[in-house]
């Protein structure tokens, strides 16, 4: 018979753009006894962890909680909640995951009319508003952070003008949030997508949303409550049905209302990892926690540059917690990670469609994104690539990054 050995996942330094590190204390939280779904000291747990999400995306929404599955469920739960099909939705692209709220939309039945932007910058604002004001969709989804090339959108003008022109903006903030920051009441964003395995340093399995009266009131068109749930009093939508179950927002949002009809079971580890994660984004600050992002993410490229490695993407729209860098010519980037891994125990992620084998990506998200672990990739990235016969000057990255750290003559 075959024998199974004790699971012993090795301990890495992840720097990738997620799943990344996650702080012991959140483990900690997972392997705490489950309680029943509708035990008060659960449903306290869920009201709670709603508290802390508003404090997360900065709104007074009265929705803020997780879906339960990868990010991806998130964006998914939103778009198939606020799509009917028919609707006409604007997508802005300008990496993968634009690519993906593309086909999601589709899915959905939309009459999805795209705009395409090279990989490696991002939109003026301008580009967007024209398109909006050409094709007047009823929803807009986009990016916030783009990880596929390591750039970021900005969204204030693009929130203002949906709002005027009364369409629903939808953001996919699942790489930004808790490491950069996300207005959604300021930017005026109706739908928002956070995701737990980046810089909120959670594991992958829950995405929080948040989305506001605006999308409510187009959600309680097509309210639905289960066949085996209702009671006399059950008035369904004047439209039809959102056409996932498990995603129905009009559902969703009654099982984390005071009348806790239920949906699915709650995912109890997870909420319990969900929360302690946000209580520590809460301690630390947003703020501070922003800085120490945009902190280490210097100190990165500065190391990598100083190294002579080039950055790839346009410098004035880069993500503070990604760093793309192009591979030099004539090296192997897969066996560069394969030796950073199995030498060092240091993760770096590689890339997606037209990028593939032509970048690598590291990132500084949540726990991965601390001082010795950015002197860390760079030192064992420096002797791999010596290692691969790549001409460089020894030395020089982990100096200039600790030049960042440390400025001299302070
Ligand atoms: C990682 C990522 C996703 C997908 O997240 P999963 O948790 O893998 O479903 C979506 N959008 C962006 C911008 C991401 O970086």
């Amino acid at each position: 018979m075959k024998r199974y050995e004790d699971l012993s996942p090795s301990l890495r330094c992840i720097m990738t753009p997620g799943p990344v590190e996650v702080d012991p204390r959140v483990l900690r939280a997972m392997s705490f006894p489950v309680l029943g779904q509708f035990d008060p000291e659960f449903t306290d747990i869920m009201n709670e962890t709603m508290e802390m999400l508003r404090e997360l995306f900065k709104t007074d929404n009265k929705w803020a909680f997780p879906v339960d599955g990868t990010s991806r469920s998130g964006i998914e739960a939103v778009m198939v909640s606020l799509i009917a099909p028919g609707d006409r939705v604007l997508i802005p692209v300008f990496g993968r995951f634009g690519h993906l709220l593309h086909e999601i939309a589709e899915r959905c039945g939309a009459e999805v009319y795209t705009i395409e932007k090279e990989w490696g910058s991002v939109f003026a604002p301008e580009e967007v508003i024209s398109a909006l004001r050409s094709f007047k969709p009823d929803v807009v989804a986009i990016v916030h952070g783009e990880t596929s090339t390591g750039r970021m959108q900005p969204l204030a003008e693009i929130g203002r003008a949906c709002r005027e022109q009364d369409a629903l903006l939808i953001v996919d903030a699942v790489a930004t949030i808790g490491g950069v920051p996300v207005e959604t009441d300021e930017w005026m964003l109706d739908a928002v997508i956070g995701g737990t395995q980046k810089c909120l340093s959670i594991p992958s399995g829950m995405a929080p949303v948040t989305y506001n009266e605006r999308a409510e009131a187009k959600l309680l068109k097509r309210k639905q409550v289960e066949r085996g749930l209702r009671t006399g009093d059950f008035e369904a939508g004047e439209l039809p049905p959102v056409r996932s179950n498990y995603f129905d927002l009009s559902m969703l949002q009654d099982y984390w209302s005071p009348q806790r009809l239920n949906h699915h079971t709650e995912m109890t580890s997870m909420l319990y990892a969900l929360r302690e994660g946000l209580r520590l984004v809460l301690e630390e600050g947003l703020t501070a926690r922003h800085e120490r992002h945009a902190l280490h993410g210097q100190a990165l490229v500065t190391g990598l540059t100083a190294m002579g490695l080039t950055l790839y993407g346009d410098p004035d729209c880069k993500l503070t917690v990604v760093a793309c860098v192009l591979i030099p010519d004539g090296i192997d980037g897969e066996s560069v990670r394969t030796m950073l891994l199995e030498h060092f125990g240091i993760e770096i992620a590689s890339s997606f469609g037209p990028l593939k084998g032509k970048i690598w990506r590291i990132g500084t998200m949540g726990f991965s994104c601390r001082k010795n672990n950015v002197l860390r990739v760079l030192g064992a990235l420096e002797a791999t690539l010596l290692r691969h016969g790549c001409d460089l000057s020894p030395g020089l990255g982990v100096q200039a990054a600790l030049d960042v750290y440390e400025p001299k003559g302070r």
